[in-house]
């Protein structure tokens, strides 16, 4: 196979400029050298003629372009030039099914040019274009992969928090001339809440200019609308959600990708029991037994990897430590999965239980447990067994000689678990198993810890190179002292921390660990080492490490707008854009996590802003403007690649917190003919396919297996749910925990305007707000979670109700002391309702009307109700230093 630098689509122009060429659709056929031979004639004739300095086609027939890859969900236009008249048809085909057509017309006397739209359906994978003509000349063709958008707004589409960085993406098919403004528009609140200009950000690779609108200024919670004054119309964003709890939620919602993917039992509305009997150990070695049942082990449990059917535990170490972390760092205690447990700590033991079960009683494992599929060599006759053959589990996937097997029955073998690396992350994930049992479940505490031991003795009877000062083991040793209190395994880690920050190079960075883990490791284990002993005695050195490696990192990144880091590969150069540098979606993921723990533990937010910078990416801000964590966003890519295409017991479709591989750049080739080669994307060129096939395993290259958009994997997956775990607990941390709240009472006749009128004053002062509407029918709110209770100059009492609910909690609050402030009443039936409401019923019985009477203060008037002191100020800003003092 040949793949050259092509860039094709721009018929006679000029073919080497790529930067317009958003999908490869060529009808050229190209010599190796990259010389034009020709075009691809089904019919008639097709010949160059002169024009202008250059040239352009003369059509007497049909001509077929190649068949390319289309990306996912863009409306597609095709443009160009033409003199008299010319049939444009457009073939949409999935994997090598034909779905439909798509046909335009241009009849012009003189040359016209022509802008063909179309948008093809969600599973089409390819296409192929064909013109047809009588006698037309031809010239200038693109095919724009891209979409057909005048303008689009890129933006994060799970909602911001308040407090990062929210820099949404414009970008435009035409260069726009002079300043562009923006405003967020408050769709609560009918009004403008910010506005400001667009800052230019230049053209991007996708040959579109873009702009940045910076919300990151704009703290209110709140739904939004971003609306940007273009010279020729006004373009409006989709919802923009300000909250506390996005990440909170995007954690839960990643850990459940975990629980859907939970092998051996059925999950509701996903998927019924399956592998219920997991697993036959076959014999492998050469011979007449060969593929013999050997052996049956109680394997089931654990999870499916990549939306697949297999078990590819080698990941699972990974997956159970980013679970762990979201139950170490954050308190998230939905129960749903059926125990009492919260469901990520379920989670975690559920992954734990089924290291038990595939460790061997030497402290090794055992290898992944998957599909048994005979190949023979017709030559030689050696057999071995393909686990990708039936990957799916589709036992037609024959790719020759081989005999296929139940696919239920299913295969694990001893050796290939046989890696110290794997070995420390399995028993590490075990040893913090440990720790997230402790308090909760002590037979699973000790049983764990006791399992990660036996590992260790395993891994410390060997030599391995790589191991001793491998960064797992600081995990490992200080997770096993946390569960079990040892003091011995918490020295173990400060002789570690020595031995892993030397080897740092002189260019900050670390190199990989073996393993599976990722490049920022050394880092990232020192930095969490830092979250649970702040007072670390080698703090210093672990952040001027850090330091150091992210200033390496730094000039590895696409640069503005979209911020994005690359994989920092030696012998790139930096921000080169390459199938090596824009990495799988786990890379994006691994570096929003190092750049969130070291914004969480030095307090730098423009460490978290970077952090968040490489989120967006996968949440909507990106050149397809699609949300890449499933079912997180507004716009998804519409299929994924996994076995919810193929297998009957699937009931959902997709598999919701997944994440796929992602954006990427593939030298990929669709040959036809043995002809002239076509290649179907142009080099360099980042790409969202939505394919949902494989080329068959048989030709199985990284390069070409087209699940490299769309296919989920648990190490995205893990490495997002890292960044996810970080970022909200470092949001967590700045909220400053100890900020009063109060309550504060407003007539809903006033409206939300009514309800955040004194937000902005609340944010000053320092305090946090929850609110009661007048017409809440069920008003109870607990008087022991408030410093104070402020009435808004709107309310005059409940008004929808059953009042005496309201009564009782506004009671309660005068017995325990809650300090309330009334701002002047426009209307003296609130001073009425206050003297009614404080009497009556309470939950312990029953409340006299109170004395004493109102006497002037320093605030306006001040006067005693019961245990509380109540205040009427003069105005906002006595409002404003009444708070202010009360926090002090
Ligand atoms: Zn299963």
């Amino acid at each position: 196979m040949r793949s050259h630098s092509q860039p094709i689509s721009r018929l006679f122009d000029d073919p080497d400029d790529h930067l317009n060429v958003l999908v490869n659709c060529s009808f050229e056929l190209v010599e190796e050298d990259g010389s034009l031979r020709g075009w691809h004639v089904a019919e008639g004739r097709a010949g160059r003629v002169a024009r202008g300095d250059g040239h352009a086609m003369r059509l007497m027939g049909r001509v077929l372009s190649n068949r390319f890859e289309m990306s996912a969900r863009v409306p597609y236009e095709w443009t160009g030039e033409a003199k008299g008249h010319l049939t444009g048809i457009v073939h949409m085909i999935e994997s090598d099914r034909y779905l439909r057509s798509e046909s335009f017309e241009h009849q012009s006397d003189g040359w016209e040019p022509f802008s063909w739209r179309f948008l093809p359906p969600p599973n089409a994978e390819r296409a192929e274009c064909e013109l047809v003509a009588g006698d037309a000349l031809v010239d200038g063709l693109c095919l724009d992969g891209l979409g057909s958008w005048d303008y689009e707004i890129l933006d994060s589409q799970a909602g911001y928090h308040p407090r990062g960085s929210k820099r949404v993406i414009v970008r435009s098919r035409e260069p726009v001339e002079g300043e562009v403004r923006w405003e967020l528009f408050d769709t609560l609140r009918g009004q403008t809440y910010a506005e400001g200009m667009l800052e230019e950000t230049g053209r991007d690779i996708w040959s579109r200019w873009t702009w940045i609108a910076d919300l990151t200024a704009c703290e209110r919670e709140g739904n939004y609308l971003l609306r940007v004054y273009m010279p020729d119309r006004i373009v409006e964003s989709g919802p923009i959600i300000i909250w506390r709890g996005v990440y909170e939620h995007l954690a839960y919602m990643v850990a459940r990708y975990s629980y859907l993917q939970r092998c051996g039992v059925g999950i509701p509305g996903y998927h019924r029991p399956c592998h219920t009997n997991d697993a036959l150990c076959r014999v492998t070695e050469q011979g007449e037994h060969y593929g013999e049942i050997e052996e049956y082990r109680d394997v089931t449990g654990g999870w499916h990897d990549a939306g697949d059917y297999n078990k590819w535990f080698h990941y699972y170490g990974y997956v159970l430590e980013a679970l762990a972390l979201v139950h170490k760092r954050l308190d998230l205690p939905r129960s749903t999965y059926g125990d009492p447990l919260p469901d990520v700590l379920s989670e975690v033991f559920w992954g734990a239980d089924f290291f038990l079960r595939v460790q061997n009683p030497d402290g090794s494992f055992i290898g992944p447990v998957h599909g048994w599929y005979t190949h023979e060599d017709p030559e030689t006759g050696r057999r071995w067994n393909s686990q990708w053959a039936i990957f799916w589990e589709k036992p037609h996937e024959d790719s020759g000689g081989g005999e296929v097997m139940n696919p239920r029955s299913r295969n694990f073998d001893y050796t290939s678990h046989d890696r110290p690396e794997l070995i420390l992350d399995f028993a590490t994930a075990l040893a913090t198993a440990a720790r997230c049992a402790r308090g909760t479940d002590d037979r699973r505490r000790w049983t764990y810890a006791n399992a990660s031991l036996r590992s260790v003795a395993y891994l410390e009877g060997r030599s391995d190179p790589g191991i001793p000062a491998h960064p797992y083991w600081i995990t490992l040793w200080y997770d096993l002292y946390k569960s079990t209190d040892r003091g011995e395994y918490r020295d173990r880690v400060d002789e570690l921390v020595p031995a892993i920050l030397s080897l740092q190079g002189d260019d900050g960075s670390f190199g990989r660990p073996t393993g599976l883990k990722h490049a920022f490791h050394h880092v990232t284990v020192l930095l969490e080492l830092l979250v649970d002993e702040p007072d670390h005695p080698q703090r210093d050195e672990i952040l001027s490490a850090v330091e150091r490696n992210l200033e390496w990192m730094k000039p590895h990144t696409t640069g503005v707008p979209y911020d994005l880091v690359l994989q920092c590969i030696e012998g790139t150069p930096p921000g080169a854009v390459n199938s090596r540098t824009l990495g799988s979606n786990a890379w994006i993921g691994n570096a929003a996590y190092v750049y969130a723990l070291a914004g969480r533990v030095t307090g730098r937010t423009e460490w978290l802003h970077r952090a968040e910078d490489q989120v967006a990416w996968l949440l909507g801000r990106n050149p397809h403007g699609v949300c890449q964590v499933v079912d997180a966003g507004r716009v998804h890519p519409g299929r994924y690649h996994g076995w919810t295409n193929w297998n009957e017991n699937d009931l959902h479709g997709s598999l919701t917190g997944g994440i796929i591989n992602g954006i990427q750049v593939v030298d990929d080739l669709y040959l036809r003919d043995n002809s002239p080669s076509w290649s179907t994307m142009p080099p360099l060129f980042p790409i969202l396919s939505v394919r949902r096939e494989d080329v068959p395993y048989s030709d199985h290259l990284i390069a070409n297996a087209r699940h490299d958009s769309n296919e989920y994997w648990s190490l995205h997956h893990a490495a997002f749910h890292q960044a996810m775990s970080a970022l909200a607990a470092a949001y967590g941390e700045l909220e400053v925990p100890e900020r009063p709240r109060a309550c504060y009472l407003y007539s809903n006749e006033g409206g939300y305007e009514c309800a955040t009128r004194c937000d902005g004053l609340f944010r000053i002062c320092g305090w946090d707000v929850d609110r009661v509407a007048s017409d809440t029918r069920y008003p109870h709110f607990d008087p022991r979670a408030y410093e104070a209770i402020v009435v808004d100059r709107s309310w005059a009492g409940g008004e929808y109700i059953d009042a005496e609910s309201l009564g009782i909690t506004v009671r309660h609050s005068f017995l325990l002391g809650v300090p309330w402030i009334l701002l002047p009443p426009d209307d003296p039936g609130c001073l009425e309702w206050l003297e009614g409401v404080s009497s009556g019923l309470v939950p312990y019985g029953k409340i006299d009307r109170p004395g004493g009477k109102w006497v002037p203060c320093e605030h306006g008037r001040t006067r005693r109700i019961h245990e509380s002191t109540v205040y009427l100020v003069e105005d906002e800003e006595g409002l404003s230093r009444l708070l202010r003092e009360m926090r002090r």
